[in-house]
């Protein structure tokens, strides 16, 4: 048995996204250009996978698509009706005008929605511990009746209704790391006491007014939603200890009978879209935390859909690093942009002000989750594997 599922299908790389310039359209004096959502950086994932051999040692599947009544779980009858509509007709935009695409996308992003799925079908069945789904379009900005931000159907959350539905799961944690807030996740289980959601993102990115971390749910979910706003240049020492202070402690409590990681690889160092600096190393680093709590709680069950990442250089080594965690098998690839940061000292140091945003989140989460006691780095860590 191969340890992780590799989950992608060659339309994936088809989705056509048009001409834009980064992620505006084109027109007046905007000359049209790529967007910079386009297939590259996660084609490019496959074919470093392919080119370093580890593609050999995963268990490659091909999704199957979402059904209209999967989409249908988090999605209105309106909203699917209207996408159908426009990706028959030639395409269109899927609602805040930031959300291009091409004629047959609907049937591309039911493939990414059945990815996900297909996702959780595979390690709930036991066929693989984990698996990463390389899905696009991407989902966690998608609202029920509105796409927003390159995303279409909300991958994860039609994932998790799925793990409810067919395998009678209560508690779901989805771990959203993509620098940007997952509003349309957010949004889907603001109420709900069975879903763990936790967002680490840069603060006032897109969309720039949600994500807060006062936002910590509401009626039953309230303490359930947390978000983890982040100041622009944090790196992977900011990273890690919003994981030691908040989101293992929160986890442990909570104990997860899955995990679903929503993994846009867009807070790398050199990524357009956001300013901040996580490496390899952090995003392997993220793995292993996750993976200890997987480990911990649901016998290592572990589903990460992708989501963003623009630098089409960077994403595919931060993206394999992570695939070197999840089948704990060394590609033998180095880094080969590490000798151009490998000197620079924020990388590994937390700054005061870094601390802070996530200190105000702890202190806010504290009386729902009893985060008092001081957990030190040797007790996540000691849990890792
Ligand atoms: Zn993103």
């Amino acid at each position: 048995m191969k340890r992780t599922a590799y989950i992608y299908d060659e339309s994936y790389f088809w989705h056509n996204t048009g001409h834009g310039a980064l992620f505006i359209p084109a027109g007046g004096y905007v000359e049209p250009d790529s967007y910079v959502e386009s297939p590259e950086s996660k084609r490019r994932v496959k074919n470093l996978l392919d080119r370093c051999g580890l593609i050999k040692e995963l268990d490659v599947i091909n999704p199957r698509h979402a059904s209209k009544e999967e989409i249908g779980y988090y999605h209105t009858p309106e909203y699917i009706n209207k996408i159908k509509s426009l990706s028959d007709s030639g395409g269109g935009d899927a609602g805040d005008s930031y959300t291009p695409f091409g004629k047959g996308s609907y049937e591309i992003a039911s493939l990414s929605a059945g990815g996900a799925i297909t996702g959780v079908d595979v390690v709930m069945e036991g066929r693989v511990k984990n698996a990463y789904v390389m899905s696009r379009p991407a989902g966690h900005h998608a609202e029920a009746d509105c796409g927003r931000g390159f995303c279409i159907f909300n991958n994860v959350v039609i994932a998790a209704e799925h793990a409810r539905k067919k395998y009678g799961i209560n508690r779901i944690m989805i771990l959203d790391w993509d620098v940007h807030h997952g509003n349309g996740t957010e949004s889907a289980f603001y109420n709900d006491p069975n879903t763990l959601f936790v967002s680490l993102h840069q603060e006032y990115n897109f969309p720039s007014d949600r994500g807060f971390a006062e936002h910590i749910g509401e009626e039953a979910g309230i303490g359930y939603n947390v978000n983890i706003p982040l100041h622009p240049g944090t790196s992977n020492a900011g990273y890690i200890y919003a994981f030691e202070k908040l989101i293992v402690p929160i986890a442990n409590r909570f104990k997860p009978e899955l995990i679903i990681v929503s993994a846009g690889q867009d807070a790398s160092i050199y990524d357009p879209l956001s300013r901040m600096m996580v490496t390899t190393k952090g995003y392997k680093e993220m793995t292993e935390i996750v993976k200890g709590i997987a480990n911990r709680h649901c016998n290592g069950k572990l589903v990460f859909c992708h989501e963003g990442g623009y630098s089409t250089a960077y994403v595919p080594f931060c993206t394999l690093s992570i695939i070197e965690s999840l089948s704990e098998i060394d590609s033998g690839v180095e880094d080969p942009f590490g000798i151009f940061h490998a000197n620079m000292p924020v990388i590994d140091r937390l700054m005061d002000h870094q601390k802070e945003s996530v200190d105000k989140v702890v202190e806010l989460l504290s009386p729902y989750w009893n985060l008092d006691k001081e957990i030190g780095k040797a007790d996540v860590l000691s849990n890792v594997r």
